[in-house]
């Protein structure tokens, strides 16, 4: 902390009337032992001390301007090691000296901004290091004298972030599939990203800009501006694609189902086979589990995930029955019971009742 010589000032009274009512409560109970008197313990001798003490020695009203919190703390501080001693954990206190170094307790309004903090009884105080202190939630704080330097520390108290949920629904699969990207029982998916026009047109003008980019002089001046451009396209292509795939999987979480199953994905088998690397690519299948692990940790769903061996489009969702299913058929006819059903939909419907999986969130 940085205080100023007003608050330099608070900071040094308040450690001195800490120092001085901690004496008083041992002086106190020395006297009272000498006397053959029960000890008083801190809650009698903070009475005491601002209903008797206080209002007949006129000379000690200086100790009703110290944060109250802090002197309260410090009589606790005093009763506390009373209480070691009688445990015969330690020896009885002794008085406290003068020292260099020394701390005191606050309690109630704390609150702390980047570069500052707010204390009860010395207001903004600039802060050295900016960023540390959470926000939110402060409890307490503790002020810390170390020869020339002052530091403040505080307790926060961690709430969850408090999310609405509806009741919890039956479990849902999500089919991570190529052609329409997402597919979950309800028929809930991503819209085919390669027919988005606002995309179509960005991917356009990407490749056009690419070619420029291939035709100037490699590493000059205007290749370095032109490689500027393309990059810059491409990151917004990234982001609009990033934000429609979160907008969609939003209302299935917010659903709150009981669990999300998915396919584990084979990365490096989809991109050793050149089309389907094509469509890989475009989907961009792995943001969609990271994301998909983030919100399921925040709304307390369990995500479950199958063995990529896991023929979630070859079984039939009504019979179990399996067959081969072509990537081109994109409807599921069951040989077996007759089930139609598109290809999607039947798979993440196996997907949910697929019982052999593992809980990665
Ligand atoms: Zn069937």
């Amino acid at each position: 902390m940085q205080p100023n010589q007003k608050q330099l000032k608070t900071i040094h009274q308040t450690l001195g009337t800490c120092r001085w009512v901690y004496n008083k409560f041992i002086e106190i109970n020395q006297l009272r032992y000498k006397n053959k008197l029960k000890y008083m313990n801190g809650y009698h001798f903070s009475k005491w001390l601002n209903n008797e003490f206080i209002p007949n020695n006129s000379d000690k009203l200086w100790i009703k301007e110290s944060a109250s919190k802090a002197v309260k703390q410090s009589i606790m501080n005093a009763h506390q090691a009373y209480q070691n001693a009688f445990k015969k954990q330690k020896g009885f206190p002794k008085f406290k000296k003068k020292q260099s170094t020394g701390s005191y307790y606050l309690i109630g309004s704390i609150y702390c901004e980047r570069h500052r903090i707010k204390l009860p009884k010395l207001g903004w105080i600039q802060l050295k290091e900016k960023g540390y202190i959470p926000n939110y939630n402060i409890k307490s704080a503790t002020v810390l004298k170390e020869f020339d330097r002052y530091y403040v520390s505080v307790l926060v108290d961690e709430k969850p972030k408090t999310i609405f949920k509806p009741l919890q629904t039956e479990g849902i699969g999500l089919d991570l599939g190529l052609k329409d990207t997402l597919f979950t029982p309800k028929g809930v998916h991503i819209k085919d990203l390669r027919k988005n026009k606002r995309l179509i047109i960005l991917n356009k003008s990407l490749k056009r800009q690419q070619r420029k980019l291939s035709r100037k002089q490699k590493k000059s001046n205007n290749w370095f501006k032109q490689l500027l451009k393309v990059q810059r396209l491409y990151r917004k292509i990234k982001h609009i694609k990033q934000d429609i795939k979160r907008k969609s999987i939003l209302p299935i979480v917010q659903e709150n189902p009981q669990y999300i199953t998915i396919e584990k994905l084979n990365i490096k088998g989809l991109t050793k086979n050149k089309n389907l690397a094509n469509a890989f690519q475009q989907v961009g299948l792995g943001y969609i589990v990271e994301w998909l692990k983030q919100k399921c940790c925040e709304y307390g769903i369990e995500l479950r995930q199958v063995d990529r061996f896991y023929p979630s489009s070859q079984l039939c969702s009504q019979c179990n029955h399996r067959q081969k299913m072509p990537l081109y058929k994109r409807t599921y006819q069951c040989e077996r019971c007759g089930l139609e059903m598109d290809r999607d939909v039947n798979a993440s419907i196996n997907l949910k009742q697929a019982t052999d999986y593992i809980v990665i969130v």
